[in-house]
């Protein structure tokens, strides 16, 4: 049995090691475009590799996966995140749960995970050919039993012949450009527990968020930039951000806590009573944005006043245009539709013998090692379902 795996990121390569444990016998062959095999693991997670999560505190999969939830269900009943967390351990490298629920390699090094690839695909017999980049996967289906394609994002030209569906591919996982907003002078503050919605949308998503010099980053970014990748794309990144920075209280329950704050504190300053959630130059940013004055005393806001700034608390406005990379990272929303494939295998409905795992799926996550997830656990059916046949 012949098989040909195109691309050697995470996906081909932990498909290529499973499928050859399996059928020692058969021939596995990695085209890579790439000098070097697993270079996008390298850099994964800031070089520390987050390579899977505990998905403590994910009630529904499509929390973690805005696309491909569905399919992610039957893949992790074959391999999930404790499979993976075992394997690696087992195959000696020690891993690390942080309190975010984030598993790394204790070595906090991605080149370790990279090593132990490499080092299991020389001792099991897998051929990769380097800096061999595949024009059609049509071509290659002639002289193979079976083809997996793993190439992470979608490549167009690639698939020509075979008529498959394909989901445009977008970016996901950015974060917002606030241009002309003065916000951004307050680069570098977070704040730990905001919500960030879009307005006339229902796309909303709540955690730590990042003033930075150019707009607004943060998991709370990250995570509204997944699941609303496809509508910002499609609205050229020109939106209407919200952002409540109590987390998830309303304007009237926040209008209830400024009015005792007033009751308490008449005389001072509302500029300087800010509250533990909130860092202070971002409560005075507020304040005033509230049209109260720096100076004003609470006894001085008077009803409109509490109105307002408890509006700017729950329901601040900014204007998004454009996104930006963050620290690099970013992973591709669409590619291979999940109509073209037998989601019990990951075989092509259409083409016989034709496998996807990885990126290259319409499938895609919020950050925290769900896509690297994702990959281990497609490239691990792939195999099984080539060497079951
Ligand atoms: C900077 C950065 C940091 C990240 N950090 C994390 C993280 O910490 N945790 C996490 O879960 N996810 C992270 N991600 C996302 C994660 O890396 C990807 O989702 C994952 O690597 C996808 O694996 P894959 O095997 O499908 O594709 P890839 O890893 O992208 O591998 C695809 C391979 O195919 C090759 N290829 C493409 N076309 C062809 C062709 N025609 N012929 C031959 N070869 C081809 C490419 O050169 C590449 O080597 C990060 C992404 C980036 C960019």
């Amino acid at each position: 049995m012949k098989t040909a795996i195109i691309g050697a990121g995470a996906a081909g390569c932990f498909c290529a090691i499973q499928l050859k444990r399996r059928r020692p016998d058969a021939t596995v062959d990695i085209f890579e475009a790439g000098r070097r095999p697993l270079a996008k693991v390298a850099v994964t997670g800031g070089g520390r590799c987050n390579l899977t999560n505990s998905f403590e505190g994910i009630r529904d999969l499509r929390e973690a996966y805005p696309r491909g939830d569905k399919l992610m269900r039957k893949v992790f009943g074959v391999f999930d995140h404790e499979d993976t967390w075992r394997w690696f351990e087992n195959e000696g490298v020690k891993l690390t749960l942080q309190e975010d629920h984030c598993v790394f390699p204790t070595s906090q090094d991605a080149m370790e995970i990279v090593r132990l690839l490499m080092a299991r695909m020389r001792q099991v017999g897998v051929n990769i050919r380097t800096s061999s980049r595949v024009t059609s996967v049509k071509a290659l289906l002639e002289e193979y039993d079976n083809v997996v394609v793993t190439t992470g994002g979608y490549r167009s030209g690639l698939f020509e012949g075979l008529d498959l569906e394909i989901v445009p591919p977008v970016p996901s996982l950015f974060t917002f450009n606030l241009p002309g907003s003065p916000v951004r002078e307050l680069m570098g503050t977070v704040v730990e527990n905001a919500s960030a919605s879009l307005a006339g949308t229902r796309f909303s998503a709540s955690g730590p968020l990042l003033i930075t010099h150019w707009g607004m980053s943060g998991p709370a970014i990250l995570k509204l930039s997944s699941y609303a990748a496809r509508h910002l794309a499609q609205s050229g990144y020109d939106a209407t951000l919200l952002v409540n920075w109590t987390g998830g209280d309303d304007a009237g329950t926040i209008r209830d806590q400024l009015s005792e704050m007033a009751a308490r504190n008449p005389q001072r300053q509302v500029a300087n009573t800010h509250p533990d959630t909130i860092p202070s130059r971002l409560w005075t940013y507020l304040v005033t944005k509230s049209k109260i004055r720096e100076d004003a005393r609470w006894a001085e806001t008077g009803s409109k006043g509490l109105n307002r700034l408890a509006e700017t608390l729950t329901n601040d406005s900014y204007h998004v245009k454009g996104q930006s990379r963050f620290k690099e990272e970013f992973v591709t929303c669409g590619g291979v539709a999940l109509s073209n494939i037998n989601n019990k295998t990951l075989e092509c409905v259409k083409h016989p013998g034709l496998y996807f795992a990885g990126e290259v799926l319409d499938v895609d996550a919020i950050t925290g090692g769900f896509n690297l997830q994702a990959a281990w656990s497609t490239g691990y059916m792939a195999a099984v379902s080539i060497s079951e046949k």
